[in-house]
């Protein structure tokens, strides 16, 4: 009778247990969407003033009569604007992707098209730098999912890439298939990433602590939402890294 005492004891002590933390589980949930939400909010908010901001400081800047140091000022002012209108742009961005409520319309993307118009959209100088290659058959390098979501993930990447190696240093960007995949990866010869930095890539606001990166305009967003749009397509991303060589980000993304 003793020994069946002690296990109904045991027993009652991890049902607690478990509900407990089936509790914690709940509230962490309801915080993390509270939170979601904060930021999602503010950022609405804050976007349309902003917005006005920048017209109106544009409308200032050609205006007649500006002296130097004021028109001096009004650049210092519209940098400033511009930068929190990316963090803003970020913010709303990752609220939306990180949804998990957010239905994802897939549909065939050939991701050649994609890489073309994300190329296309940088400077002639970084055109320049940018090779693309496709390993096997182009019609193969079709991948199943958003395409406005794919756009804004070969943007993050080739941008980095751009970002953190020097001018004129190449960014090679290729496409190939494994089994069911369609394989991305966007090669550079840049400042590289450590080891410590590397488990911390895809946290949101995380920017790696050198005076390179820190030169670089960036919000730390970038990652989070490439990150997100893969979890939402069940693709994943590997990485790797030499420190002052260079990176290779290499996504997955499921072939139709
Ligand atoms: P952002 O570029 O806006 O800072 P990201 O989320 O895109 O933010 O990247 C997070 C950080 O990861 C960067 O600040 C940088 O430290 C590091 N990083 C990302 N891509 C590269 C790259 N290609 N080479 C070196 N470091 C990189």
């Amino acid at each position: 009778a003793l020994e069946v005492g002690r296990d109904l004891g045991r027993a009652m002590l991890n049902a607690r247990a478990l509900e407990r933390e089936r509790e914690l589980v709940r509230e962490l949930k309801a915080l993390d969407d509270y939170k979601s939400k904060l930021i999602a909010t503010l950022s609405h908010e804050l976007k349309s003033p902003l917005t006005a901001m920048l017209a109106n400081i544009e409308l200032l800047q050609h205006g007649e009569d500006l002296d130097p140091s004021a028109s001096e000022v009004l650049a210092a002012v519209d940098r400033g604007a511009v930068r929190l209108v990316r963090v803003v742009e970020d913010l709303l961005l990752l609220a939306k992707v990180g949804d998990p409520h957010l239905p994802l319309l897939t549909r065939p993307v050939p991701l050649h098209d994609v890489v073309d118009d994300v190329v296309n959209l940088t400077s002639i100088a970084d055109q320049r730098r940018v090779s693309v290659d496709v390993v096997g058959d182009l019609d193969d390098m079709v991948a199943l999912g958003d395409p406005a979501e794919m756009d804004i993930l070969v943007t993050n990447l080739v941008t980095n890439a751009m970002k953190y190696s020097g001018a004129g240093s190449p960014v090679t960007i290729t496409l190939a298939r494994a089994g069911e995949w369609v394989v991305l990866s966007v090669q550079d010869c840049g400042i590289g990433i450590s080891p410590e930095d590397r488990h911390q890539l895809f946290r949101e606001f995380f920017r790696s602590d050198s005076a390179q990166v820190k030169a670089q305009p960036g919000t730390g967003l970038g990652l989070t939402i490439v990150d997100r749009i893969l979890t939402r397509h069940a693709g994943r991303i590997e990485v790797d890294s030499e420190l002052g060589e260079g990176s290779t980000f290499r996504v997955f993304l499921p072939a139709p």
